[in-house]
């Protein structure tokens, strides 16, 4: 007998999640749709968090669509605040950390990534942050506002956002990265140099080469013997899968959940997009699962 695919569960509702719910409506899916995201908010722009969210204190929250819409207009049920912490690909149910469970014909797993953290940083006293969520950016905001000294760990697109929107507000700013250029996996020596320059004539401060050892409550230490004075740290050095759903599935999920070119994880009728899923790339030359 056919199964029927009239439930459909989608766990990790920023981005891919919301994208992917719109477009199953959009192409003409009947069946119930269940969001559940572990934030506290309807999906929202990420990008924003280290652009128009820190430029302006009154700059709005961008969500993909109000709360409302999505259960009035599209008839999408959105369970914020909930995180799915199991999976049980037999009975096809996925449960939250609050007790409830939720049945599923077909699962997309949408968890994205969290930031990778830096131990060296932990329990020494100095405040340090993480650039990923509406909070972490409102924080970062009150920081600017207040004019502190930022430290910031990573030379990377969102360290050197965050270094630009401080500095522009009046923050000493110093962006500490373990390469001797900016950007130097993706750009040319030449491009560096401009990023880098245009980031000094806003009075950014760069310090090269050199990687986070320790810290006071008042400064960082690096591994070329320089204390940078700071009242705040942003870290910015990358991310890691959320995969713990995954992990419970027994799928493979160290660099990525691993998908087919069409998003299938190897269990039947459970998916994966956005940051977390690991797909095949004709380009970078990944195999297909
Ligand atoms: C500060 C910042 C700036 C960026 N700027 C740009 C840019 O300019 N251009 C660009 O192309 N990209 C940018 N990005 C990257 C872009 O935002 C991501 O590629 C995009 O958000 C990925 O979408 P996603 O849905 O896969 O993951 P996310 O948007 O991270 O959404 C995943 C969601 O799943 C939730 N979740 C995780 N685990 C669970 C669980 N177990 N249960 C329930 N919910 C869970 C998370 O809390 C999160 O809300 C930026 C990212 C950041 C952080």
């Amino acid at each position: 007998m056919a199964r029927t695919m009239n439930d459909i569960v989608i766990a990790g509702a920023g981005q891919a999640g919301a994208r992917a719910a719109e477009a199953l409506r959009a192409r003409g899916f009947k069946g119930s749709i269940t969001m559940i995201g572990e934030e506290p908010h309807p999906p929202y722009e990420r990008p924003q968090l280290s652009k128009s969210l820190l430029q302006s204190s009154d700059a709005p929250v961008a969500y993909i669509k109000q709360a409302a819409d999505w259960t009035r207009t599209l008839d999408i049920r959105i369970e914020t605040g909930a995180a799915a912490i199991d999976c049980d690909a037999d009975r096809r149910i996925v449960s939250t950390a609050d007790g409830r469970d939720f049945r599923f014909d077909r699962l997309l797993l949408a968890t994205g990534t969290r930031p990778r953290r830096l131990s060296a940083l932990e329990g020494a006293g100095i405040e340090v942050q993480y650039l990923r969520s509406v909070e972490d950016a409102l924080r970062f905001r009150r920081h600017i506002q207040a004019r502190s000294r930022i430290a910031i760990v990573g030379g990377g697109v969102i360290g050197l956002e965050a270094a630009c929107a401080a500095a522009r507000s009046g923050c000493h700013v110093t962006v500490i990265e373990s390469e001797e250029r900016l950007l130097a996996r993706a750009f040319p020596p030449l491009v560096s140099a401009l990023v880098a320059d245009r980031h000094r004539s806003h009075g950014v401060t760069f310090v090269f080469g050199a990687t986070v050892t320790g810290s006071t409550s008042r400064s960082v230490n690096l591994s070329n013997g320089a204390d940078i004075a700071a009242d705040l740290v942003l870290v910015g050095v990358g991310v890691t899968p959320s995969a713990e759903l995954a992990v419970r599935l027994g799928l493979p999920a160290a660099e990525g959940i691993a998908v087919d070119a069409c998003g299938r994880t190897v269990v039947p009728d459970i998916f994966c997009a956005g940051d977390a899923a690991l797909q095949w790339s004709r380009c970078h030359g990944r195999a297909p699962i």
